[in-house]
């Protein structure tokens, strides 16, 4: 248990271990594991970058500076997991609807597919308009 109580001495005070952190670990390895088959020793040279600044992120003593960092990363995340969501949607339901955009307003809307010409009302600005479905 003595290289415990040195592991917790040492991480005393630091940043510690976070999702960013993972994120970037384990975007290193997968450029390892890519440099195995094609770019070879560049890519394998940025893989070891970024899993170094994972690494010296956990051990980190600015805990101000990750937690910002964090911050921007599950935004990112998060913007790109709604874009995915959204187009992901539309593929599932693609057989089922149409998405088309209002000519007045632009809004986005879906319609069942398979009535040939429909009368579509924007529901946001209530204008009329004739879609092939
Ligand atoms: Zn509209």
């Amino acid at each position: 248990m003595q290289w415990l109580q040195k592991m917790l001495f040492y991480m005393n005070g630091r940043y510690g271990y976070d999702e960013f952190s993972k994120f970037l670990i384990i975007l290193g390895l997968i450029f390892g594991i890519i440099s195995n088959f094609a770019g070879g020793l560049w890519v394998s040279a940025i893989g070891i970058a970024i899993i170094a600044f994972g690494v010296l992120r956990i051990v980190s003593k600015e805990k101000n500076n990750r937690y910002k960092e964090l911050t921007k990363y599950l935004a990112i995340k998060h913007k790109i997991q709604h874009v995915y969501r959204k187009y992901n949607n539309r593929w599932v339901q693609r057989k089922a609807y149409k998405f088309v955009k209002c000519p007045n307003c632009k809004q986005k809307l879906r319609i069942p597919r398979g009535k040939k010409k429909l009368k579509v009302t924007c529901p946001s600005c209530k204008q009329s308009f004739i879609r092939k479905s």
